[in-house]
């Protein structure tokens, strides 16, 4: 799918349409010292740790892209619901 790199769209925060550009979210790095990372670190330590089967085939081919569109005058970013698609790329429009 073939995604304008910027779109009019209405901004909450302006009370106004504004040319807002579009990026595709990416999660942060996952930071090992957090408390959830560290209790399953230690769930899945030793004998019998893992809890659950590693999944040999996934039911879903495909990912979920989140557009990210960020306005320009209050800079204020907005996420739009993901999308399941193979191909994402923005081009100029
Ligand atoms: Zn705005």
């Amino acid at each position: 799918m073939k995604y304008p790199k910027a779109i009019m769209r209405y901004c909450p925060k302006c009370q106004k349409h504004t040319l807002q550009k579009v990026s595709i979210y990416k999660p942060g790095k996952r930071r090992a010292s957090a408390i959830g990372e560290r209790r399953h670190a230690e769930d899945k330590k030793g004998y019998g740790g893992q809890k659950f089967p590693k999944l040999a085939k996934p039911a879903k081919v495909t990912k979920k892209v989140t557009r990210m569109l960020t306005c320009p005058d209050c800079k204020k970013k907005f996420n739009t619901y993901g999308i399941r698609i193979k191909k994402f790329e923005l081009v100029a429009a």
